[in-house]
């Protein structure tokens, strides 16, 4: 894409209500746009980069068997009455048309999904399965200081899944953990994010969630220094041991909870008799998990862990382009980079502006496309193009021949 013709410009400063530092960069550079507290809209930037996220995760998904689905945002009052959630959930958004007919606006889709699949599953041997979506939920959220971290409006990728046996849930449940870590792997947050011991779960004592750790973390946990694992400080018991591996050793630090799996046991198929006939012909209640991740909150917590003083450092698998090509000066070869790279399918964004060298640096540091690619008279003297990476100091001159086999 050539950036004269993208829409949205960077700029100098931020929002000054707004408090992160993801949203700041964020809206620096032009990836998202601040409509309200707590809601924002996806420039076409910030939504090249949900959207390689929301690959990666359907990826995932899909390995583990998930069947992708899209659930509405409006919500019938019936259904959240039968749970009881209406009245107990402190964060619902609640509508009323013009008939005075209640609504919620969905903040998860458990009253949604097991009515669904009570109109399907009869039998043992509709079981085990897992629906899942990329939706839009709403929370009535107190704090909305945390940039993307924390919408009243954002994007959650929740997947269900529907078992016959506690055993058949633990089994899969290990893989969605293991899809979990791949996930968060490829978002170049591995080395940061520990799966955490929480409280809430059904069947055992604990729930588990994936937390990140960072200075902009709402979360407090404690790393266990022996095996890595993480518990919340939230449940952390008066034994005050690693529920792993029993060490003591513990480092508090502040974390960003990027994703949880949780498991649900009978807590929603029983208000609305979602059950089979087992093999016996005996009646079972179904068992269930859930799994979500937030979208922004996984991409604001990439921007929290990956930036410098100059801007955002994006790891290539989330990066809205692998390539920032600036032509400086009137130049045609950059045109002929520019389509050279189009034609192999390398995702570029062309800097063909008429703006000074120190302007489009500047920006290409802010918005931190992974590599850049500088054609210039100088350049060319020295024999080819400038290639530095956004994570690296130094920069060398290629050939432009060897430039594709680099970047391929
Ligand atoms: P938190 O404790 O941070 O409020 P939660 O326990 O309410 O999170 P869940 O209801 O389990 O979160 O939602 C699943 C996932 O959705 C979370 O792990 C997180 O990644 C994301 N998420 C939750 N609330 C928000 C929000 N307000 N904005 C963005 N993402 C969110
Ligand atoms: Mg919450």
């Amino acid at each position: 894409m050539k950036q004269s013709k993208l829409f949205t410009k960077t700029q100098k400063d931020a929002p000054k209500d707004e408090v992160s530092l993801n949203a700041q960069l964020l809206i620096r550079a032009g990836f998202v746009d601040k409509l309200m507290a707590g809601v924002y809209t996806m420039l076409p930037l910030g939504l090249r980069v949900m959207k390689k996220i929301e690959n990666i995760i359907r990826e995932e998904m899909n390995g583990i068997g998930g069947q992708e689905i899209l659930m509405p945002s409006l919500h019938p009052k019936e259904n959240w009455t039968i749970t009881g959630r209406w009245d107990t959930m402190d964060d619902l958004y609640k509508v009323k048309d013009s008939s005075d007919r209640e609504m919620a606006l969905g903040p998860t889709h458990e009253e949604i999904v097991v009515p669904l699949a009570h109109k399907f599953i009869n039998s043992y041997k509709d079981l085990p399965f897992a629906v899942y979506q990329f939706q839009n939920k709403f929370r009535m959220e107190l704090r909305s200081k945390s940039g993307v971290l924390r919408g009243r409006e954002f994007i959650m990728k929740d997947l269900y899944s529907f078992h016959i046996s506690e055993e058949d849930l633990n089994k899969y449940y290990e893989s969605a953990k293991q899809a979990y870590f791949r996930i968060f792997e490829k978002a170049g947050l591995k080395d940061k994010t520990h799966l955490t011991f929480a409280s809430g779960g059904s069947f055992s004592k604990y729930s588990h969630e994936f937390q990140t750790v960072t200075s902009a973390g709402e979360d407090i946990i404690y790393v266990c220094q022996k095996c890595n694992i993480a518990v919340n400080k939230e449940i952390i018991d008066e034994t005050n041991k690693c529920p792993e591996c029993d060490s003591s050793d513990f480092q508090e630090e502040k974390a960003i909870e990027v994703g949880n799996i949780f498991k649900l046991n009978t807590k929603f198929s029983v208000p609305f008799d979602l059950s089979v006939m087992d093999e016996k012909g005996e009646k079972k209640t179904v068992i269930m998990g859930c799994y979500g991740i937030g979208l922004g909150r996984l991409m604001g917590t990439v921007v929290e862990v990956h930036h410098d003083a100059k801007g955002m450092i994006w790891p290539e698998a989330v990066a809205p382009f692998k390539v920032h090509l600036i032509s400086l000066g009137k130049n045609e070869e950059a045109e002929k980079i520019y389509a050279e790279l189009q034609k192999n399918n390398i995702e570029v964004l062309f800097d063909d502006r008429d703006e000074s060298a120190g302007k489009k640096f500047a920006d290409a540091d802010l918005i931190g496309i992974p590599y850049r690619v500088v054609v210039s008279g100088k350049s060319m003297q020295a024999g080819g193009v400038e290639v530095k990476k956004r994570n690296e100091e130094k920069s060398e001159i290629i050939e432009m021949t060897y430039l594709l086999q680099k970047l391929k």
